[in-house]
């Protein structure tokens, strides 16, 4: 053993050891410890290299340390890092310019991560709905979500999660929350009523296993609350921001929403979300009724607006839709070998592979991950596939060569016979 893998050992012995005593154990995690990044590839302790298809869950979408997301760290926090949201900086109003302009929506919050823009969405929905009707003395209030969806985890994002497995332990929830069957006109169309501020979704499902919203229904969703005076929330988290190959994937659908989330590639890997609104919308929240201490900081603030400049630079959306339709052709390929991959989907570079069994989807995971391959395993038989948008094609034939060798080697652990 060189000492290189003692080290390493150790390193993540003590760590785990430390961890096991000292942290709350909410995470299962694998076992690595990791060093270091460089564009497509992160390090651990031993030096071994990693191709990284999973981007810290969609954060990296400019892979790791960036030479434009490293410059301005090390300029910006020479000079300013925090001041509060009692005084101005530069950054918010810029890169609400930026976004703005991508999104066709007026308006910006910046706030922390995924889960708290998707609470001030609600509650926007909320406070709109009050402002609109100001005679009512019942406001509208109920909102419609999806099964299947995930929106984070704190109060009102768990409470409009779509999988019982979040909610149950924390019950009782929000109140004024039904669920829609995902992609069911009919069951949208028989719980919509009077009553509704707001239809919330994402446009494409991500922890539900990549799960794209159907036109039709995206579509209704639109007609039916603007017919009726309340609002359609997109939660675009995962999948906005340049992941399906445009700026937002609802541009796909030719759908104008109300209320846009968006959070995780934001900000490069420091935590910055946002909720981006139409102007009548925004009107809702007036000073004093929604806030943050560290949301929209000139750290962040500054990366994010490097980040949306590389996302807008040429050639970059068409860079993820090319790479995106390669890596799902790849996969179709896999599929007509090893029976086991049920289905191939995908919109850009949010791809999911869905296998027939939990046991090799979890044999998969940690397989790659030894052979040097970072993927990710959700609703337990879904590989689900978020690679930097840097990545080449030559990435994607190795993790396609990587899969097809373990799918092949334990082709005897489940019940499918396979093509030779
Ligand atoms: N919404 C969606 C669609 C997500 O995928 C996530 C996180 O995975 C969230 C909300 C919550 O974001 P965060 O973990 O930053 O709170």
């Amino acid at each position: 053993m060189s000492a290189g893998v003692v080290d390493q050992v150790s390193a993540l012995q003590v760590t785990k050891e430390k961890e096991s005593a000292l942290l709350f154990q909410t995470y299962e995690r694998f076992q690595v410890l990791f060093e270091r990044g460089e564009g497509v590839y992160l390090f651990d302790a031993d030096g071994k290299r990693y191709l990284d298809f999973l981007s810290g869950i969609g954060v990296n979408a400019l892979g790791h340390a960036h030479p434009a997301v490293v410059k301005t760290i090390a300029e910006q926090s020479e000079k300013l890092m925090h001041i509060s949201n009692l005084f101005y900086h530069r950054y918010q109003a810029e890169l609400s310019e930026s976004l703005t302009k991508i999104s066709g929506l007026d308006r910006a919050f910046f706030c922390n991560s995924g889960t708290e823009a998707w609470e001030g969405a609600l509650k926007l929905a909320r406070a709109y709905a009050r402002h609109k009707d100001k005679a009512a003395k019942k406001p509208k209030s109920k909102f419609l979500v999806m099964d299947n969806s995930f929106h984070g985890r704190t109060y009102g994002a768990l409470s409009t999660t779509g999988q019982k497995k979040y909610r149950a332990p924390f019950t009782p929830l929000l109140p004024g929350v039904t669920f829609v069957k995902f992609n069911s006109l009919a069951d949208l169309r028989k719980k919509f009523d009077a009553n509704v501020c707001a239809v919330g979704l994402e446009t494409v499902q991500g922890e539900g296993g990549v799960q794209p919203v159907l036109p039709e229904f995206l579509q209704a969703a639109r007609e039916m609350t603007a017919a009726n005076g309340a609002l359609l929330i997109l939660d675009e988290i995962q999948c906005g921001l340049g992941r399906t190959g445009k700026y937002f994937a609802y541009q796909y659908y030719g759908v104008s929403p109300d209320i846009v989330t968006v959070a995780k590639p934001l900000a490069a890997g420091l935590p910055l979300g946002a909720i981006l609104a139409t102007n009548e919308v925004a009107a809702a929240f007036h000073p004093g009724m929604h806030g943050t201490t560290f949301g929209g900081g000139p750290l962040a603030c500054a990366v994010a607006k490097t980040f949306v400049n590389e996302l807008t630079s040429p050639g970059m959306l068409e860079h993820v839709q090319d790479l995106g339709a390669y890596f799902l052709a790849m996969l179709t390929e896999l599929k007509a070998k090893h029976k086991v991959i049920k289905e191939v989907r995908g919109l850009g570079l949010m791809v999911a592979a869905e296998l027939k069994s939990a046991d090799v989807a979890k044999v998969v995971v940690k397989e790659m991950l030894e052979r040097g391959f970072i993927i990710n395993r959700t609703h337990d038989t879904v590989l689900r596939y978020l690679p930097p948008y840097i990545i080449e094609r030559e990435h994607v034939d190795a993790v396609i060569a990587a899969l097809n060798d373990i799918l092949y080697a334990n082709s005897a652990a489940w019940p499918v016979r396979r093509k030779q």
